[in-house]
């Protein structure tokens, strides 16, 4: 039985709110983690052409049984080091990213990084437009957009992203970046949910609720996202942990949890792990 809430997307398709990420998990092993993941319940499943892993994701989606309109399957365009994109690129790394997923749509295609340096996002999105027209994507978005990079998007298209996925957990919430996305009606989908499961699953702050509500931190955690609305795609390659993350419907946490997860970002812990996107240009 599946009780993962539903967000509705801009363009009204439906996005489960959590799903299942990938990255840094190799083919083989993440056609056995998205088994794992889809046996358990999740119909997400968040991957990447960069990740390397999409043949293995696609694998274990074949071999699912799943009918493919229960699944909701996002991958996301790389950029390649110095590449700048045209229009024929993307759509030839779309049709790429499909054939290795075995799929004939996708439910989400991002832009994986603004690269503001290389100045083609704009390109790359116009280009996203004519895939989402053809109704090959079901919704188009961005991922790691600075308020500046909406902006110039805003300036040349009417399609507003749907999604936007960000880092984003109790150590770095993101309060403006999501006041905007609320503004302009984007999803808010957070990356590194769970703080890549380092130091923030081990703060007392976040231990003591999770023994209030006899629940695990990384729990407590995937619930201060859910109950702000934000879509969450927490990684895991561990049976266990893969349930574990998905058994979040059954608690809430209370208004004094929530405030002392929110005050975290703000304390000497509250910090990016990833990437600036300002910078960052792989
Ligand atoms: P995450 O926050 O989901 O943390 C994953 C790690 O936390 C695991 O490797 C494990 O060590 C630990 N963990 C998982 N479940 C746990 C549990 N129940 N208890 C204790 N520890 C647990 O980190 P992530 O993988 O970086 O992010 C999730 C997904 O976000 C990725 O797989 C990927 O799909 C996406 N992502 C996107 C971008 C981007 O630039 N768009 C960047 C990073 C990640």
């Amino acid at each position: 039985m599946n009780q993962v809430p539903t967000i509705k997307l801009n363009n009204g398709t439906l996005m489960p709110q959590l799903g299942f990420g990938v990255w840094q998990v190799p083919d083989d092993e993440a056609e056995r983690a998205v088994g794992a993941a889809l046996e358990a319940g999740y119909r997400s499943v968040d991957t990447a052409a960069s990740y390397g892993n999409e043949e293995g994701t696609g694998r274990a989606i074949a071999a699912s049984g799943v009918p493919r309109e229960e699944l909701f399957v996002t991958t996301k365009l790389w950029n390649v080091k110095t590449k700048v994109w045209d229009r024929d690129g993307v759509l030839r790394a779309f049709d790429e990213s499909l054939g290795r997923l075995g799929l004939d749509h996708l439910d989400l295609y991002l832009i994986h990084w603004p690269r503001p340096m290389r100045d083609d996002f704009l390109t790359i999105w116009q280009t996203f437009e004519e895939i989402a027209a053809s109704g090959r994507a079901r919704a188009v978005g961005v991922s790691n957009f600075r308020p500046v990079d909406l902006e110039r998007i805003g300036g040349v298209s009417t399609l507003v992203p749907a999604v936007n996925q960000i880092e984003l957990h109790p150590l770095f919430p993101q309060t403006e970046l999501r006041a905007l996305h609320a503004r302009l009606g984007i999803a808010t989908e957070a990356w590194s949910p769970l703080g890549q499961g380092k130091e923030l699953l081990a703060l007392p702050v976040v231990t003591a609720i999770a023994d209030k509500h006899g629940r695990s931190a990384a729990q407590v955690v995937l619930r201060w996202h859910l109950q702000q609305g934000v879509i969450v795609i927490p990684k895991s390659v561990t049976p266990s942990r893969i349930r574990e993350n998905l058994d979040v419907f059954g608690f809430e946490l209370d208004a004094d949890d929530i405030a002392a997860l929110d005050a975290l970002g703000s304390g000497p812990e509250g910090r990016r792990i990833g990437p600036d996107p300002a910078v960052f240009d792989i």
